[in-house]
């Protein structure tokens, strides 16, 4: 081998790439006419020996079978086009596998008119840690994805504009949109319409706020809008991530409506009676205090069941009850909607009456009474026939500057004692010294 070619020989070993010269036998065959190292490296191919390469070499003894045919395909195009071309190619080593980019440049010779392609040039760039670098992406981002999706509750993310940039399927489930509706819209077409106005202040505040995370409002509920335009109430967890400079903010939603059905029902069972469905006494008190709290006029009847025992013995407990159910029923047909009309025990029952002075319940109270008396109601007993049964009631009514609960109460019994002393089936009041002037309507 001559100095000449020795020199040019190390410097395209010296290359950082693989390099080969394709040429094709008069058979068709392709043949590798010359190549550096790197390519013998790179398909793992039979090396040259000691410095002596017979070329040209067959391309299938040199390249796997695996990578054969996609190879001889850009190469044959590359011949027959005289267009350069790329490809990417796996090579299975001992060591590992590694990938390389492929490019295939040809060499065109020039004969009258014509031009053939006589030779391709191939170089070949390792391309492995870029490879593996975007397979690693590609598994963080398929495993983010499947968590994203798979999660229970709504994920949802906004970009620095505050709109959606994910919105994933458990969102999808819960909001009643697909995620292809959604994205690039504003946050705020997800709110109830009465928190818009303000929840872009709510998202700078959280901006600047030195907390990465943190839950939103424990105390209130906080409420996401349907589809179908019906609220939901939701559980939210905020964080925010900066990326490349800008703020991307992502929330954790979660559809608490099971839950805050089942609050609602304890809390109204916790204010309810279980034999006649009404208000208990709790939730009698509670009314009370409210209206209290106001300068409000407010009346307190208090009814008792005359010889209620005797209806018991006569016909029997359920009987007695449905007694109860049927005063219930009767009592709260003749209420209004800001009166309440409680069970406070036993056979008796109060009523509170808002904005009722002392007269206008007695009328009411009376009106009651004589609909309980005469029967004008109806029912169908369960004995097949109409049990009768009287109630004796008493009424007070709220005195000027009077917060007190008991005090009120305490008149409403001492008439209804009245009442009972009287005969029974009966109305009686107690009169208060300086009465409030009812507000509204009595
Ligand atoms: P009065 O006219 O003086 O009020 O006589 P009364 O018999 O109605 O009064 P008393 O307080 O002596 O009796 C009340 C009865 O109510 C006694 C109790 O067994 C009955 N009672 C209390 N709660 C219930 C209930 O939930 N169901 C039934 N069936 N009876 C009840
Ligand atoms: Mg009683
Ligand atoms: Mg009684």
């Amino acid at each position: 081998m001559s100095n000449r070619i020795r020199q040019l020989q190390e410097f395209v070993d010296g290359i950082a790439a693989s390099v080969a010269i394709i040429g094709r036998e008069e058979t068709g065959e392709l043949v590798v006419s010359a190549c550096n190292e790197h390519f013998f490296e790179m398909t793992g191919g039979r090396r040259g020996g000691t410095g002596t390469r017979n070329f040209p070499i067959a391309l299938d003894t040199l390249i796997p079978s695996y990578a054969r045919l996609d190879l001889r395909k850009k190469l044959q195009e590359c011949f027959s086009t005289g267009v350069a071309q790329e490809l990417e190619q796996a090579y299975d080593l001992r060591e590992g596998t590694l990938w390389w980019r492929l490019s295939l440049k040809p060499f065109r010779h020039v004969a009258g008119g014509d031009s053939t392609v006589l030779e391709i040039l191939i170089t070949g760039l390792d391309i492995t840690s870029k490879m593996l670098l975007t397979h690693e992406l590609e598994v963080s981002t398929s495993r983010f994805r499947s968590v994203v999706n798979a999660a229970y509750d709504a994920i949802i993310t906004i970009d620095q504009t505050h709109n959606i940039t994910l919105f994933n399927r458990a969102a999808q489930n819960l909001f009643g949109y697909d995620s292809s509706e959604m994205l690039g819209k504003p946050l705020v077409s997800l709110l109830p319409e009465a928190y818009r106005a303000n929840h872009s202040a709510h998202i700078h505040q959280f901006a600047r706020s030195p907390v990465h995370s943190r839950q939103m409002d424990e105390r209130n509920r906080i409420y996401g809008q349907h589809r179908d335009g019906s609220l939901l109430p939701v559980e939210i967890a905020i964080s925010k991530i900066n990326v490349d400079g800008l703020l991307e903010f992502t929330a954790v939603i979660r559809d608490i409506s099971d839950r805050v059905r089942l609050m609602d029902l304890l809390q109204k069972e916790a204010g309810t009676d279980a034999l006649t469905g009404l208000p208990n006494r709790r939730e009698f008190l509670d009314v009370v205090e409210n209206v209290l709290r106001t300068d409000d006029a407010l009346s307190v009847v208090m009814l008792d069941i005359d010889f209620f025992k005797k209806v018991n013995d006569t016909h029997g407990h359920d009987a007695g009850d449905e007694v109860l159910r049927v005063l219930a029923k009767v009592g709260t047909a003749a209420s209004r909607n800001m009166d309440v009309f409680a069970r406070w025990g036993g056979e008796e029952f109060v009523v509170a009456m808002p904005g009722t002075d002392l007269e206008r319940a007695r009328t009411r109270a009376e009106m009651l009474r004589a609909t309980i008396e005469k029967q004008e109601f109806s029912h169908s007993w369960s004995t097949g026939k109409a049990i009768p049964f009287t109630v004796s009631i008493g009424v007070a009514t709220r005195a000027q500057d009077e917060h007190d609960v008991d005090a009120i109460l305490k008149r409403a019994d001492q008439a209804l004692y009245k009442a009972k002393e009287g005969g029974r089936n009966r109305v009686e009041t107690e009169q208060v010294h300086r009465a409030l002037e009812p507000s509204g309507a009595g």
